[in-house]
């Protein structure tokens, strides 16, 4: 085989392993999900208080889905925005908390480090993103400049290897309980002006003379496993975690907010999905119900069972399509009502969960 064709081949096995590799760890992270969710505890119990249980949080990060967008050199899956999409969208299959949490720690922190950060910063922030499951978020909006977000006050001054910031941040994402931040700030200049442009620090909250104190957490409405709330900003934080654009900070600020939009349809489908599986699952549900209170007190004709099934079924146009297609709701000997019982009741259960399952994996 001539060279450039077996480069091309090697090539190809390495992605396909890549992709397998991904393919497992999406795997894992569902398996995960359902203990966490529906083993240990039930999200049901927990959903609508603050917080997540540490054992809830313990399970979820225990295959470690964060892994997914840490680049391969230092021991991540290098996951693009497109594997991004397919985690999140099976979290918000879940839980849209989760999910948003993610979102926030791979689109927010994460993918701007691996693309903007300094190389001699990633491998400690990544190790402990890989190794003792941090977490990462950003933090742009002040309490007087929110969609006027360029014109924040929060400052930087540089001195002696360091660069020593100060301000004040609300409404960042996982408040109080990531480990790692990226700060946006305007240069104070000599004149006590601010500058234009934008910069952006990686803060470890965790390093010395790099803790933000929470003056208050927010009882926000939403996602209750979310905190938010006001931060106070005065640290120092060393020049080597300062990202370095390509252009300027505003450009790079752009680029990661554009980029993390992509997020959102990821959420969607997920949470799309989880309702029209729900939403399915009840009305099969319900047309058992109701055949087995009409079959009950005597013998029902079939036509008439067949009738109100097939109405039910057009509620749900796909399963009734699918169903009607192979005539399987048509009673057409019955022996006793018991028989027919049984035999509607294996057909509605049975075909039409399965036909739903179906339809709902192909979407
Ligand atoms: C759930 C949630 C999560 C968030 N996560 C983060 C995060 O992780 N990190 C972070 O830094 N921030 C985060 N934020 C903050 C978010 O980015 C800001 O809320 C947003 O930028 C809007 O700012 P504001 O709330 O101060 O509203 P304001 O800017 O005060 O706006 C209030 C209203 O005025 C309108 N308005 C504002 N300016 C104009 C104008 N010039 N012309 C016409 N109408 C205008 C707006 O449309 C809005 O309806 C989050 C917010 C929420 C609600």
């Amino acid at each position: 085989m001539p060279l450039h064709q077996q480069s091309k081949t090697n090539q190809n096995i390495d992605s396909q392993t890549e992709e397998k590799s991904i393919r497992h760890l999406l795997e894992d992270f569902k398996a995960s999900m359902k203990r966490a969710f529906h083993e240990e505890d039930k999200i049901d119990q927990f959903c609508s208080t603050r917080g997540l249980p540490p054992a809830v949080l313990k399970e979820l990060m225990s295959e470690n889905p964060l892994a997914l967008c840490i680049p391969k050199e230092y021991g991540g899956f290098g996951g693009s925005v497109r594997d991004n999409i397919a985690f999140v969208s099976a979290a918000s299959y879940e839980s849209l908390a989760l999910s948003l949490t993610l979102g926030i720690n791979n689109a927010l922190f994460i993918q701007p480090v691996s693309k903007y950060g300094q190389e001699s910063a990633k491998p400690k922030v990544f190790n402990q993103f890989l190794n003792h499951s941090c977490m990462g978020g950003l933090m742009i909006t002040e309490p007087d400049f929110g969609s006027d977000a360029l014109s924040m006050h929060t400052s930087f001054t540089q001195k002696e290897g360091y660069f020593h910031i100060r301000g004040k941040k609300h409404w960042a994402g996982l408040t109080g309980m990531a480990d790692f931040w990226l700060l946006t700030a305007r240069k104070r200049t000599d004149t006590d002006s601010l500058m234009r442009d934008i910069d952006m620090f990686i803060c470890d909250v965790n390093a010395p003379r790099q803790n933000i104190v929470v003056e208050e957490y927010f009882e926000n409405l939403g996602l209750y496993q979310i905190p938010y709330g006001r931060n106070h900003i005065d640290v120092y934080i060393p020049e080597e975690q300062r990202l370095i654009p390509r252009t300027n900070g505003i450009q790079m600020l752009l680029d990661l907010l554009h980029r993390s939009r992509f997020q959102f349809p990821g959420m969607g489908l997920g949470f799309i999905k989880r309702i029209l599986d729900e939403a399915i699952a009840y009305k099969i549900a319900r047309c058992w119900q109701q055949t087995s209170v009409r079959l009950r007190p005597g013998p029902t004709p079939a036509h008439k069972v067949t009738g109100q099934f097939h109405n039910l079924l057009s509620f749900l146009p796909e399963v009734g399509r699918d169903c009607r297609h192979r005539k399987r709701f048509v009673v057409t000997r019955p022996r006793s009502e018991y028989h027919q019982k049984c035999y509607f009741r294996y057909d509605a259960g049975i075909g039409t969960v399965a036909a739903a399952t179906r339809r709902c994996q192909r979407i």
